[in-house]
């Protein structure tokens, strides 16, 4: 299956050839930041299937699902995903390296990899269910990979990937936008101060929409500096009312959830094919829950009878979730290239300061994102 490129080859001194371990941070067990344990000695990953790739990491994005998945977030439903058969013991996920980001350089290409050669720079949203990137090497498809951006860092290229590839997934693979079909829709963006609200205002304001974000006060500038066209300060009093007060919107983004349902679908421009996507969904509380049969369908449930109760009020209600794309990578790294869109690096820390950046993520209040410098 591997290439026939030495597994170390340029990228790697000789004394660490054949490697069997590697540095990374890992957890044993589910809880709070003390489960967080640095060691010399996680297992190097192996390509097992011929499209798989090696990345040698040199930078980590962290986000608000990787201290979820500290505290045990999604366990039942990634152990699925991990363990399709349900073979292995309870706990095989231990030790769990977390990161869903990185930017890095391809060390090795299983023998069907064409995409790429050893060498390349290259950055990646890691899907939950794989071992992360708060590691020196990571194992990704090639599918999953694309190359960077070469006007930015790799501590930039790792802000980007999984709130860009969350975003894309919403509001072009649910919400149905692209970048011919943007223009004079008027857009509602709920939460644009964190990770995925820089990006997807970044996006849609490219791509010619008219851009409202809520965020608090302090944020204002901030995200008119990443194009928003109008503000809402949502610690000011109940934000539905400003809102209501607005043109109402073709597309909703919902990054802050709770009771936003019972107001923000009022705010979409019924029978014109309006839509609400909503990135805060309980499908993993679901089938951790309830179990993998029962919670899908609770969620299908659920996610049906809200989309039809909609439906019959002239508007689309949606859920949406990451997914992991090399393909949307390409799109988001012209967009960067031609200085679209650029990272929002909130805060870098070191490799032997990973605690302090999940510290940092559990804080909230961010504003953009948090990146951890490897290599
Ligand atoms: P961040 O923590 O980076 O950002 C959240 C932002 O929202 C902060 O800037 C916060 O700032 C702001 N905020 C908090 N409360 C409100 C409010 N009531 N109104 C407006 N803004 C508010 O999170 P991400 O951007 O990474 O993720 C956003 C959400 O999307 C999370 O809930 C996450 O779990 C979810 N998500 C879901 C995915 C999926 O697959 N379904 C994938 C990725 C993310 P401040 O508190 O200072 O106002």
């Amino acid at each position: 299956v591997h290439s026939s490129l030495p597994r170390c080859g340029r990228l790697l001194s000789t004394s660490s050839r054949c490697r069997t371990v590697m540095p990374a941070w890992v957890i044993d067990k589910y809880g709070s930041n003390e489960v967080l344990r640095f060691t010399k000695n996680a297992s190097f990953p192996i390509i097992n299937y011929p499209n798989e790739v090696i990345v040698k990491v040199f930078a980590a994005g962290l986000s608000p699902i990787d201290v979820a998945m500290r505290g045990g977030y999604g366990a039942a439903t990634l152990s699925m995903k991990r363990d399709p058969l349900n073979i292995k013991q309870s706990g095989s996920e231990f030790p769990l390296v977390l990161g869903r980001d990185v930017s890095g350089v391809i060390m090795e290409c299983g023998l069907d990899v064409k995409h790429f050669r050893e060498g390349d720079e290259v950055w990646a949203a890691i899907p939950p269910w794989k071992q992360g990137s708060l590691a020196e090497f990571v194992l990704l498809s090639a599918n999953e990979v694309s190359h960077k951006p070469k006007c930015l860092s790799h501590i930039e290229a790792a802000a980007i990937p999984y709130v860009a590839t969350t975003a894309w997934s919403a509001l072009v693979n649910t919400g149905g936008l692209r970048k011919d079909n943007c223009a004079n829709k008027r857009i509602l963006i709920l939460g644009g101060s964190g990770g995925v609200g820089t990006f997807a205002v970044q996006m849609v304001k490219a791509w010619g929409a008219h851009v409202t974000v809520t965020c608090s006060q302090n944020a204002e500038q901030f995200l008119r500096g990443l194009g928003a066209d109008h503000v809402v300060d949502y610690t000011a009093g109940p934000v539905e009312e400003p809102l209501s007060a607005l043109e109402k919107f073709d597309l909703i983004l919902d990054n802050v959830g709770g009771d936003t349902e019972s107001w923000a679908l009022k705010l979409l421009k019924p029978w014109s094919g309006a839509k609400y996507v909503t990135l805060v969904t309980p499908f993993m509380q679901n089938t951790d829950r309830l179990g993998v049969a029962d919670g899908m369908m609770q969620s299908a449930a659920t996610v049906a009878s809200k989309a039809l109760k909609h439906l019959m009020k002239g508007v689309h209600y949606r859920w949406g979730f990451f997914a992991p794309s090399g393909c949307a990578l390409d799109e988001i790294r012209d967009m960067v290239d031609a200085k679209q869109i650029r990272p929002v690096v909130e805060e870098t820390f070191s490799f032997s300061q990973v605690p302090q950046a999940f510290e940092k993520v559990e804080k909230g209040h961010a504003r953009g994102k948090t990146v951890v410098q490897i290599s």
